[in-house]
């Protein structure tokens, strides 16, 4: 069975949120609220940081449920 994960994008990158795996830690909420809301998990707003803020929280996710990769390339961290 396909796991359901949510997509949202900007101009430079596309992330990927699987809530099947995210650990509800809310790291991505405290550590940049202003994209990553947990009244509503995710509520990701990506027009309210920079990228590389951004990809910087990615990182440090602890389940691995947000992703991205950037549009001109195909990378997945
Ligand atoms: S940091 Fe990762 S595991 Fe924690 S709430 Fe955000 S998406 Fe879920």
């Amino acid at each position: 069975m396909e796991i359901a994960s949510k997509e949202f994008s900007n101009q430079d990158i596309t992330v990927t949120y699987d809530p099947c795996i995210c650990t509800l830690s809310g790291k991505c909420a405290k550590e940049l609220s202003n994209v990553f809301s947990n009244t509503v998990i995710p509520w990701i707003n990506l027009d309210e940081g920079n990228t590389e803020d951004i990809i910087k929280q990615i990182q440090k996710c602890p389940s691995g449920a947000l992703q991205f990769h950037k549009k001109n390339k195909k990378q997945v961290i």
